[in-house]
């Protein structure tokens, strides 16, 4: 059975992740989502709310499982038998890391790295980003699955910046 994983921190999960882990999930018998759990960061959803998320959005996928897991990827890639870490790029900012990680994971235990191109729609999300949206009202409903949308809208009552839409001058 040929299995790979998506790692990430899915705080929450965006429309960018999905298409990664919706192509991804083509290639394999079995694909890990695997949310990191960090306990010196807290993150605006707790591990939980972000598996129940991505549980709902990924749930057309029969072949998809989410998962958590703490410390090293490459332990929790033994532990499940899994060989692949596909990663999603975004733009050449990422390959950098991306490429330092693949190689140390290589060089820990043989696991091989796949990067899968961003569709372009997708190139500037992130997690972050769609964070600082929401959490001034702005409109977020391209970026993220309903569910999420919902979510955030709950978790980041909107702090109301400017309340007038910004007008190019001379209109
Ligand atoms: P972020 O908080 O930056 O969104 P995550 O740690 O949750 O990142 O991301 C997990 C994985 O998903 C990383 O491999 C990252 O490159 C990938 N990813 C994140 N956003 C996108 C996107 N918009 N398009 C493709 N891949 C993405």
């Amino acid at each position: 059975m040929k299995r790979a994983v998506c790692p990430g921190s899915f705080d929450p999960v965006t429309n960018g992740h999905l298409d990664i882990i919706s192509r991804a999930a083509r290639l394999y018998d079995e694909l890990y989502v695997a949310v990191l759990v960090n306990q010196s960061k807290a993150g605006l959803f707790t591990p939980d709310e972000r598996i129940e998320m991505l549980r709902e959005v990924t749930a057309e996928y029969p072949n998809v499982r989410v998962d958590t897991f703490r410390g090293l990827l490459v332990d929790y890639c033994r532990a499940h038998q899994i060989g692949v870490v596909v990663k999603g790029l975004r733009a050449v900012s990422d390959f950098d890391y991306e490429l330092q990680m693949a190689q140390m994971n290589y060089g820990l235990a043989g696991i091989e790295t796949l990067f899968m191109p961003t569709n372009p729609l997708y190139s500037f999300l992130s997690s972050s980003l769609v964070k600082d949206v929401a959490r001034w009202g702005g409109d977020v409903s391209d970026h993220v699955p309903k569910t999420v949308g919902r979510r955030l809208a709950e978790r980041l009552p909107p702090r109301g910046g400017d309340s007038a839409p910004w007008r190019p001058e001379g209109e």
